[in-house]
């Protein structure tokens, strides 16, 4: 039987760090990962494919704004420092190049490791944009199993496909301002114990947004866990 790979999802994070900690000093702890099935765990891979499935329409409501030009220089999410637009569509037009880089980087490369034929090119940017979220929607286990960086921690400059898909879907969410519809939930993270659980729009999980932790909750779990809760206060 195959070792058991740690999902290399960010709800592993305080895991690995504990690991690095006691290689480096010694100091033991009692967390355990959640392992991969086999490299991503089934929740880490089913987000990927809801959000990748999601780029399309976000990017039309990205390149709305470029239209509309409504979005100020705080929307530029690419980079940290506000930096101001030098015309009305810029931030649109630099983060839409950076998803649609992206995904089409993605596929060349997948394309190119699974020795398959060229990508089409000569095709509007929408329709490159939607071929390369189809296509990846293809190959996305081999991509969440195969890909040379499918085992990288998922932080932010990973080149893991999945941690590549979730960092674009949460910068054009932050961009188009629907990370105001996200519902936030009054038990605390039954694992850090801090008060950060909230679901986003369109997520099948409830995450917590505490970056040491980001457990992953279904909404059954939470139910639980709030009941043990509130059973634990009436006792
Ligand atoms: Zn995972
Ligand atoms: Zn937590």
């Amino acid at each position: 039987m195959p070792a058991l790979i740690p999902c290399p999802g960010r709800h592993n994070d305080a895991w690995r760090c504990a690991e690095q900690t006691r290689a480096e000093d010694n100091t033991p702890h009692d967390l355990t990962p959640v392992f991969g099935q086999p490299v991503h765990c089934t929740r880490c891979a089913d987000r990927a494919r809801t959000k990748l499935l999601d780029l399309p329409e976000l990017l039309a409501a990205v390149w709305l704004e470029a239209v509309h030009g409504s979005r100020g220089p705080k929307a530029g999410t690419i980079g940290r420092s506000p930096v101001t637009p030098r015309w009305p569509g810029e931030p649109s037009r630099i983060l839409t190049d950076h998803i649609v880089g992206g995904l089409l980087t993605l596929e060349d490369d997948i394309r190119s490791l699974r020795h398959l034929n060229d990508r089409r090119t000569g095709v509007t940017e929408g329709a490159a944009a939607t071929a390369a979220v189809r296509f990846i929607g293809t190959h996305l286990d081999w991509a969440l199993t195969e890909h040379p960086a499918a085992s990288e921690a998922h932080d932010r400059l990973s080149a893991n496909p999945a941690a590549q898909i979730q960092a674009w879907h949460r910068a054009a969410v932050r961009f188009t301002a629907r990370d105001a519809l996200t519902e936030r939930y009054a038990a605390p993270c039954p694992r850090c114990d801090l008060l950060g659980l909230y679901r986003a729009d369109g997520d099948n999980y409830i995450e917590c947004r505490n970056i040491t932790c980001g457990m992953l909750l279904t909404r059954a779990e939470y139910d639980a866990h709030a009941a043990q809760l509130v059973a634990g206060q009436a006792a």
